[in-house]
C-alpha cells in the first residue's frame, strides 16, 4: 500500500504536528491543510525545517472544498485531525462544533469520494463512550455521548460507515483517541487538556486546578505511541471497510495520581511545587474513561509502550 504522500487536515495542531514530523523525517511528504485557529506557527517552522521541500501547508478551512480538492489531490492518505477539540467549548457554541467536525469531515468524504485518495483515517475520541460504566471501554461498548464534541464525533463514525458503502474501494479508519498526551500539546486558554495545564502551572511556580474532586481516571497515552497507531490504520488491509479502534495506553490512572507523577518530576526539575487547588466540575465531563487496547494491538500490531513517566519526564525538564 503506497504511503508516500500525506494530506493531515489539523496538521499544524498537537497531534497533526507530532505525525507530520515523524513521517518528514522518514522521508514522506506531508501536506497540512489547517486554518491554524489552535494550530501555531511555531508548529508549522519545525515541520518546514523538518521537511523542506516535502512539506507545504494549506492555510485554509476544512470547509472549503476547493482549497480540499486542491490539496488531496495526488496523495496516497488522509488524516483527518481539524476539529473543534474542546468538550466545554462544544457545549458554549455547539453550532460551531457541528460546522467544523460534523460538516467539515463530510466534506472530507464528498471531496474524497470525487476521486481523491481511497484511504482515510480520522479523529474520534473516547467521548463517544460519554458516561458508559463498563470499563475498560471495547469497541462494542454503547455510545451515549454527553456533549456536542462527543456527537460530533459519532456523526463522523456514522458517516464513515456510509462512505464505504456507497465507495466500496475506500477504507475510512476511526481512531477513538482517549487522552493523548506529549510535546507541542497547546497550554494557552481555559481549554487547555490538563497535562499541559498542570505542566505550565507546575513550572511555573502555580498551584495546578482540579476541577471535581481529582477521583476522575483517564487513560494517557503518549502521542508517539498515537502516531504509530496512525500510522498503522493508513497502511491496514481493510479495503471496503471502516473500522473503528479504541486507542489508549491501556492502563487508567486518578488525576490525583497523575498529579503525584507530575509534581514529583517537578520537584525534580528544581521547581517548588505548590498544593493543587479544587475548583467546580465541568459540564460535559466524563467521570471515568478506561480503554480495552485488545482490538488495535492484534489487529494493527502496535503496541502502546511509552511509560507515563517516561513520556512526562522530558516534558517536566528531566532527561
Ligand atoms: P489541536 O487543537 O492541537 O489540533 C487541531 C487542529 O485543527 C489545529 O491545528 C487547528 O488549527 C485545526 N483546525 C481547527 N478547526 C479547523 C478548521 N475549521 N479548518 C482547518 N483546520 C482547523 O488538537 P489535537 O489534540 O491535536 O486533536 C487532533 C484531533 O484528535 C481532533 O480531531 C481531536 O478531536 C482528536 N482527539 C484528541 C484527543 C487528545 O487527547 N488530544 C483526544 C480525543 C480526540
Amino acid at each position: 500500500v503506497p504511503d508516500r504522500t500525506w494530506l493531515i487536515t489539523g496538521g499544524a495542531g498537537f497531534i497533526g504536528s507530532n505525525l507530520a514530523e515523524r513521517l518528514l523525517r522518514d522521508g514522506r511528504s506531508v501536506i497540512v491543510l489547517d486554518d491554524l485557529s489552535t494550530g501555531t506557527a511555531a508548529n508549522v517552522d519545525r515541520l518546514r525545517a523538518a521537511g523542506g521541500e516535502r512539506f507545504r501547508l494549506v492555510e485554509a478551512d476544512l470547509l472549503d472544498e476547493a482549497a480540499l480538492a486542491e490539496a488531496m489531490s495526488g496523495t496516497d492518505v488522509i488524516v483527518n485531525l481539524a476539529a473543534q477539540v474542546s468538550v466545554p467549548a462544544s457545549v458554549a457554541d455547539p453550532s460551531t462544533t457541528h460546522r467544523i467536525n460534523t460538516e467539515g469531515f463530510e466534506t472530507i468524504l464528498r471531496v474524497a469520494g470525487a476521486g481523491g485518495a481511497r484511504r482515510i483515517v480520522y479523529a474520534s475520541s473516547s467521548a463517544v463512550f460519554g458516561d458508559n460504566p463498563n470499563l475498560p471501554l471495547v469497541e462494542e461498548a454503547e455510545t451515549r455521548p454527553m456533549s456536542p464534541y462527543a456527537e460530533s464525533k459519532l456523526a463522523n463514525e456514522r458517516a464513515a460507515a456510509a462512505h464505504v458503502k456507497a465507495h466500496p474501494g475506500a477504507t475510512v479508519t476511526g481512531l477513538r483517541f482517549f487522552n493523548v498526551y506529549g510535546p507541542h500539546q497547546s497550554a494557552t486558554g481555559g481549554y487547555a487538556a490538563v497535562i499541559p495545564a498542570w505542566r505550565k502551572a507546575l513550572t511555573e511556580g502555580r498551584a495546578p486546578v482540579i476541577y471535581g474532586d481529582g477521583q476522575q481516571t483517564r487513560d494517557f497515552c503518549h502521542v508517539s505511541d498515537v502516531t504509530a497507531v496512525i500510522r498503522a490504520a493508513a497502511v491496514a488491509a481493510s479495503e471496503g471497510a471502516a473500522p473503528l479502534y479504541n486507542v489508549g495506553a491501556g492502563h487508567a490512572v486518578t488525576l490525583l495520581e497523575l498529579l503525584d507523577v507530575m509534581s514529583g518530576l517537578a520537584r525534580r526539575a528544581g521547581h517548588s511545587v505548590r498544593d493543587a487547588v479544587f475548583e467546580a466540575e465541568r459540564p460535559g465531563d466524563i467521570r471515568h474513561s478506561s480503554c480495552d487496547i485488545a482490538r488495535v494491538t492484534s489487529a494493527l500490531g502496535v503496541v502502546p509502550s511509552v511509560t507515563l513517566a517516561e513520556g512526562l519526564a522530558p516534558m517536566m525538564g528531566i532527561d
